[in-house]
């Protein structure tokens, strides 16, 4: 017998105390639990003591593409995001038209829900704008209809300030964002986004993490005596 073309796959499992299995998107604690699952299976979530890039130390850390690269992992998260968009869209009595994201991880995932909802899945990218100001452009032909309803993807939200620069091309096209969905939101106290001069626009997150960082001088894993390693190493 010949040697099969691809590795065979170690199945994704969450830690055993997780859901197992897809989880109804509307029980949101179950699903946020089952999406944490997913990132820990998939070392996307790193519990541990780490040395950040900015010096800071952190006791968990996140590399969204140790998730994103399980196409089975990514699109479970984007099935969750596209029936709570739904959900949204339902209420305000309006369809989607057009999923928009941010290259590198919005590519990816404009693909997958815009696949879920049966519209297009486009994505801006950095250009340089003036005096070395970097904002974001649709360019590779992508249109955008006037007064298309867009919900906006992203995949791990820090400030925000990815989906912001969506705004200015999709608002200059005359397009209306009803929603905002994220894998993961960093800002637990963020739940819309700001549209200026419009009313804002809810933000959907798969999972809500609050991951706190400390001076090393006030680390309470320093004062535990707990070994320090940089994120990528085991951690533990
Ligand atoms: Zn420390």
């Amino acid at each position: 017998m010949s040697e099969p073309l691809l590795p065979l796959r170690e199945p994704l499992k969450p830690p055993a105390d997780y859901p197992q299995s897809r989880v109804a998107s509307h029980d949101e604690a179950l699903s946020a639990r089952r999406v944490e699952g997913l990132f820990l299976a998939t070392g996307a979530l790193q519990r541990g003591h780490f040395l950040l890039k900015s010096g800071r130390h952190g006791d968990r850390y996140l590399e969204k593409w140790a998730l994103l690269q399980h196409p089975d992992a990514a699109a479970e998260v984007c099935a969750l995001l596209a029936e709570r968009a739904l959900v949204v869209a339902q209420a305000a009595a309006v369809e989607i038209d057009l999923v928009a994201g941010p290259t590198t991880g919005g590519v990816l995932l404009a693909y997958e829900i815009g696949r879920l909802l049966g519209v297009r899945g486009i994505f801006a990218e950095e250009v340089a704008g003036d005096a070395g100001a970097v904002r974001r452009e649709f360019r590779r032909g992508f249109q955008i209809p006037p007064r298309a309803r867009v919900l906006m993807v992203d995949d791990i939200l820090t400030t925000g300030g990815s989906l912001q620069a969506l705004l200015p091309p999709l608002l200059a096209a005359g397009a209306h964002p009803i929603a905002a969905a994220v894998v993961a939101s960093r800002s637990p106290d963020l739940r819309s986004i700001e549209i200026p001069g419009r009313e804002s626009i809810p933000l959907i997150a798969a999972l809500t993490l609050d991951l706190p960082t400390y001076e090393a001088s006030e680390c309470p894993l320093c004062a535990a005596g707990e070994p320090i390693g940089a994120p990528g190493s085991s951690g533990r």
